[in-house]
This record gives C-alpha cells, structure tokens and sequence, in this order.
C-alpha cells in the first residue's frame, strides 16, 4: 500500500470544533516509531476521555489507530482564516479546560473511527509540568517533560491553540554531547525571550 498517493492522502474527518477547516492528515507514519502503546488501559481511557469533551459518550468499539507526521488545517479566529501546520515533535500551547494554559510536546497525530463511521483527528502528547523554579545563572523556569501517564495525554486536535510554538532547551548536564542528550534527565529550561518581542 505504499505510493505517492498513500504518502499525501487527503482525508475527510469530522470536525469536533466548528472553527476547524480542511483538516489533512499527512504522510502516514508507524507506529513503532511514536513509542505510544496504543493498546494500554490509558490509551483506551484517555481515547474515551478526549470523544468526551466534545460529547460522545459512547463506549469505543474499534480499537485501531493512524498515525501520520504532521496535519495542516484552517483555524477561524475572529472570522479570519489561519491556515497552521502541525508536526509531530513539535512543542504547542494548549488551553484545555481541566489544565489551563499549558506546554506539551505532540508525541503522535491520529485519526480513529468512533462507532458513527466517521474519523476523529486527535494529538498524543508530553506534558511539561512547571516546577516553579528557575535556573540559578539563565534565570529561566524550569519544566519536567513527564513521559508517565499521570495526565491525559490524548486530545482532540482542537484543544491547540492557534499553533503557537513555544520553545524549550534541554537543561544540559556533563552526560550531554552536543546533538546527543542524556534524556533520562528530563529537566527543560523555557526560552522566554521568543515571547519578549511579540
Ligand atoms: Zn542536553
């Protein structure tokens, strides 16, 4: 099943927000590669909680996600069209109800077909948690990116925020190399001067 077609598929998904246009899941992407255990207990719930928040309250029958690398889509903000993309790795603002404004990383972008028939388009993500601390010499907060399932972790597409990107540098310690982080310390610094000049 792999051609040119396959790697550029438009797909028709349902919307769960109506200012959310021409969403396109593109280039198909495995799931081996994401590290996400889609057939997890809190997979499964965190699936149920997001068709939740727009609704749907019906117990999920099937089991079998797509994973692609990236989405574009058209946001209506004030009734002007913004037309964003979004890639797996990148670092977003989410405002969602439970959680605020808050950072996380997109670990996976999915579509699932929810028992109407119809695709739902959601994110797979990594909460960075504040510490409410700051770095002694950079003086910048300083976040844990949580890899654990103590939040939820799957939302529908719509909880982004207009795609803002937010920017975070590993807090680098003598184990890191220069393109090579020892990523089992899992402490980020928040770049705050990308926000300085807007
Ligand atoms: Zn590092």
């Amino acid at each position: 099943m792999e051609n040119s077609e396959m790697n550029n598929e438009k797909l028709e998904v349902c919307l769960q927000s109506s200012e959310f246009r021409n969403i396109v899941l593109r280039k198909p992407a495995s799931i081996r590669n994401t590290n996400i255990g889609i057939n997890t207990i809190s997979f499964h719930s965190d699936l149920a909680l997001a068709y939740k928040s727009f609704g749907y309250h019906a117990s999920l029958i099937n089991k079998a996600c797509n994973f692609y690398e990236y989405v574009s889509y058209i946001q209506v903000v004030q009734n002007v069209e913004i037309q964003c993309h979004l890639n797996k790795g990148d670092i977003v603002t989410i405002k969602e109800v439970d959680y605020g404004e808050s950072y996380a990383v997109i670990k996976g972008i999915f579509k699932h077909q929810n028992n109407d028939g119809y695709y739902y388009p959601f994110i797979y993500v990594d909460w960075f948690e504040d510490t409410y601390k700051k770095h002694n010499k950079l003086d910048c907060p300083i976040f844990v990116l949580r890899h654990d399932d103590y939040y939820c972790k799957i939302f529908p597409l719509t909880v982004i925020d207009k795609v803002q990107k937010a920017y975070f540098v590993h807090d680098c310690n003598a184990r890191c190399k220069e393109s090579d982080h020892f990523l089992e310390n899992n402490h980020y610094l928040k770049n705050e001067f990308f926000f300085a000049a807007v």
